[in-house]
């Protein structure tokens, strides 16, 4: 990246927090990668904007980086500006039946919060560690809940301005939206939630115990690996591929879940893609099915 003590001059001028060399296990809960070389942190929109006008007119190649829980940043590290948001856009509150939540908000936090207030339609959510901005992005689901069901409205960096929209379903599908990087920058969402009918603390507690009970939560992992392929699991192909412990270096196929590949022994980034690569040449040679990553790989 060019330029440095330019966009450090900037940053310092305009009071936005930044970090430089930051690991990249720590960014992300794969816990792994090298160094990313820049990391802005704006605490409002106001600043979100203003960073992103000037990686835009700059030209310097940035990327909006939410809890990285479905990232894999690579061991050579990344020469580029990351944009994480923080202070005001972590926060969220909840007024009647909406949550309105900064997109740097915990997902989990904000969908439990919302149970421990009276209301449902966001219990499914209160396992999944992501942001607010990253579920939406990647129209984040689990058991009986999508994040389009439940979102109205967000505000975003989109050409150049903040804009506020009244959300479009049908922009989003499963691990599909419209409203996300690099289309646009999500800053604050509002999603509109139902008075509890006395079920959601069941239900949510429900859920998260069955999540423990299937999932390898005490591992680093970004979740599912791979998309779910029209009309099959990828999780039950992986498995029927017999790839459940299939290992290269400190990288896992899940004995708990097939779906997981898990950091349970130190990996590296290319430990996990070298391993999605085996998982995704062996299910296509005995199923003739092409799993699709829902991991992103960062290059
Ligand atoms: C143990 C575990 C369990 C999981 N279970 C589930 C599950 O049940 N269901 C599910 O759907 N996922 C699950 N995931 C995956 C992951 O948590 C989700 O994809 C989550 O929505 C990603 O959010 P994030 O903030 O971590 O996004 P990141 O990984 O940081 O980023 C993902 C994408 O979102 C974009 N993005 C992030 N913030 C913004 C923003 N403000 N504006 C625009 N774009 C943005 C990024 O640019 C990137 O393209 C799981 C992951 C783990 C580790």
């Amino acid at each position: 990246m060019t330029d440095i003590n330019e966009l450090k001059s900037f940053l310092n001028v305009n009071g936005i927090a930044f970090r430089e060399n930051v690991l990249g296990s720590s960014l992300t809960t794969f816990r792994t990668g090298g160094d990313v070389r820049f990391v802005a942190e704006p605490e409002t929109s106001e600043e979100a904007l203003l960073v992103i006008n000037y990686a835009a007119e700059k030209g310097l190649r940035y990327f909006i980086i939410g809890n990285g829980s479905n990232l894999l940043i690579p061991d050579e590290g990344l020469d580029i500006l990351f944009i994480r948001l923080s202070g005001k856009l972590k926060e969220f509150e909840i007024k009647n039946n909406t949550v309105f939540c900064g997109a740097g908000a915990s997902l989990a936090a904000a969908a439990k919060a919302s149970v421990a207030e009276g209301l449902m339609g966001f219990e499914w959510a209160s396992g999944i560690p992501g942001s607010v901005g990253g579920a939406i992005a990647m129209n984040a689901s689990a058991y009986d809940g999508e994040i389009r069901q439940i979102l109205k409205r967000i505000t975003a960096v989109y050409q150049g301005r903040i804009v506020d929209l009244k959300v479009d379903p049908d922009l989003m599908a499963y691990r599909h939206s419209e409203y996300a990087f690099p289309n646009m920058t999500v800053l604050t969402a509002e999603f509109e939630l139902q008075p509890d009918d006395g079920g959601a603390r069941d239900r949510m507690e429900f859920y998260n115990q069955k999540r423990k009970n299937s999932q390898p939560l005490n591992y680093p992992s970004a979740g599912s690996t791979f998309k779910r392929p029209k009309g099959y699991y990828a999780a039950a192909l992986i498995d029927q591929a017999g790839l459940k412990g299939t290992r290269v270096g400190g990288a896992c196929v899940s004995e708990k879940h097939a779906g997981f590949i898990v950091n349970d022994m130190n990996a590296k980034s290319r430990d996990v893609t070298d391993l999605m690569e085996i998982v995704h040449k062996t299910v296509y040679e005995k199923f003739g099915v092409h799993l699709e990553p829902e991991v992103i790989v960062l290059k």
